[in-house]
């Protein structure tokens, strides 16, 4: 399978989760990309790092003369994912429907949110 993992809002909600699932479909076999508007490669780096994620491939914008949701989705098609992780619900409805997606939850006031 293909992997698409977002970092803010994602990754950064269950840092140890995603290591450890990047960890274990790494050694399954399984390709993993993490996907994100950010603008230092370096830093991103560096903080995947430390959360201890692995992956495949890093994609990061080469411009940012667009709008994020748009260039996310383009950059996740590119990739050809089976599974996407990603806090956007502009980015997963903008998903071709063959890909699955997850989003975080939370609760708040007793309802359940996806922010
Ligand atoms: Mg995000």
């Amino acid at each position: 399978m293909r992997i698409g993992l977002d970092i803010d809002g994602t990754i950064t909600r269950a840092p140890e989760f995603f290591a450890f699932l990047s960890k274990v479909l790494m050694a399954a076999g399984h390709h993993v990309a993490v996907v994100t508007h950010r603008m230092d490669r370096r830093l991103t780096e560096e903080e995947l790092a430390e959360y201890g994620v692995q992956y495949h491939e890093l994609i990061l914008p080469e411009e940012f003369d667009h709008e994020i949701a748009e260039w996310k989705i383009e950059a996740f098609e590119k990739m050809q994912p089976d599974i996407v992780f990603e806090d956007m619900l502009d980015v997963v409805n903008g998903l071709s429907k063959s890909i699955v997606s997850f989003v975080p939850l939370s609760h708040k006031q007793g309802e359940l949110q996806y922010k």
